[in-house]
């Protein structure tokens, strides 16, 4: 749980969640309460407060951004967490995703490209007393095969296809959520691996940076610019 929350943007957070996540069709009680709770400013740039609870792609530098606040919230819904789960994500980014996920899981890897982000979002959890997460850097289009397997892998940045490595590195019934596309357009899939096969449900459309990688876009695609 959150170690420090404060007041500051408690009405901004409520607003969040009773006029944007709500009406939006966002039914998961926990992850409405994590996202009442949980202070997305500082996860921001201080000029970004004021519209940190305001639902657009707020920009992290170097051409990234971290996701809206109702992208992070289908995502969450979408993994169905109980509490007891491992957890891997890809694109720590701001890391407010990675925030959220720690509170409804029980551990959670997130795997960040540039080292800059994970620095600052691994002070942020520290602050936030969020102990429970583990910070990586390096490509996570492979995955993070010597914490494997995990009950969830959340991708949020946009493949070109399902990364084959990160699905196999699924627990038994695991679950992954993956914007995937061939430009700035994506759509969310949801993998579920039984056995050696792996069942694709189509969830909804989204806008996701691009995942860069060995298993992802090898270099910035044009259809993104
Ligand atoms: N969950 C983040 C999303 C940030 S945007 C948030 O809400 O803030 C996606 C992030 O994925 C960017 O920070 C980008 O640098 C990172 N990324 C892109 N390709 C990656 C890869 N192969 N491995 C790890 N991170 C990657």
């Amino acid at each position: 749980m959150i170690a420090r929350t404060g007041n500051r943007f408690l009405a901004k957070r409520q607003k969040m969640v009773d006029e944007l996540l709500v009406p939006l069709g966002i039914k998961d009680k926990r992850t409405l309460k994590v996202m009442g709770q949980t202070p997305r400013h500082m996860f921001l740039d201080s000029a970004l407060h004021d519209r940190a609870y305001e639902d657009y792609a707020a920009p992290l530098g170097d051409g990234q951004t971290a996701s809206k606040p109702s992208t992070v919230a289908l995502m969450t819904q979408t993994a169905e967490l109980k509490g007891n789960e491992t957890v891997l994500e890809v694109g720590t980014g701001s890391g407010y995703q990675t925030a959220i996920l720690s509170q409804l899981a029980e551990r959670v890897y997130t795997i960040e490209r540039i080292n800059s982000f994970s620095n600052r979002a691994r002070k942020t959890f520290n602050e936030l007393g969020l102990n429970n997460v583990v910070c990586l850097v390096g490509d996570g289009s492979t995955g993070a095969k010597s914490y494997a397997p995990f009950d969830v892998i959340l991708v949020t940045a946009g493949a070109p296809q399902i990364p084959v490595p990160l699905a196999k590195q699924l627990k038994e019934g695991g679950r992954m959520i993956v914007p995937v596309g061939n430009g700035a357009e994506q759509e969310l899939l949801l993998v579920v691996r039984a056995g050696d096969r792996f069942t694709v449900k189509k969830k909804e459309g989204c806008s996701f940076v691009p995942l860069i990688g060995k298993h992802g876009w090898k270099t910035k695609p044009s259809k993104y610019s």
